[in-house]
């Protein structure tokens, strides 16, 4: 047990490279990932991984990115990753396609 007066020693805490800081960290990996995302949907990719856009967002755009962004309105519609914890979620879910998940 720690006696009255103890202080803890923080040991590793002069590891961590304090010179870096975390936000352009973090800037130079948003920038990296919109490197890899077609112009018509970075906007939107952008504001959801700054957290400036509603969860909704998050996972349409996790959809059309599991598709490589083409003809995403197609392919998600069409998804058969029924173990994908998005199915249910998934943006586009027509009923004319005809796709139900299928029964235990
Ligand atoms: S629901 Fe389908 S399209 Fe969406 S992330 Fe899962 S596997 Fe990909």
């Amino acid at each position: 047990m720690f006696k009255k007066g103890h202080k803890i020693r923080r040991t590793g805490a002069s590891k961590i490279d304090s010179t870096v800081p975390k936000a352009s960290i973090q800037e130079d990996m948003v920038q990296e990932i919109l490197k890899g995302v077609p112009k018509d949907y970075q906007r939107r990719y952008e504001l959801c991984l700054r957290g400036k856009k509603a969860l909704r967002n998050a996972i349409n755009m996790t959809c059309y990115e599991c598709c490589c962004f083409e003809d995403a309105q197609n392919r998600v519609n069409e998804c058969l990753s029924y173990r994908c914890p998005l199915w249910n979620y998934r943006p586009i879910r027509r009923k004319n396609a005809g796709i139900e998940m299928p029964k235990v």
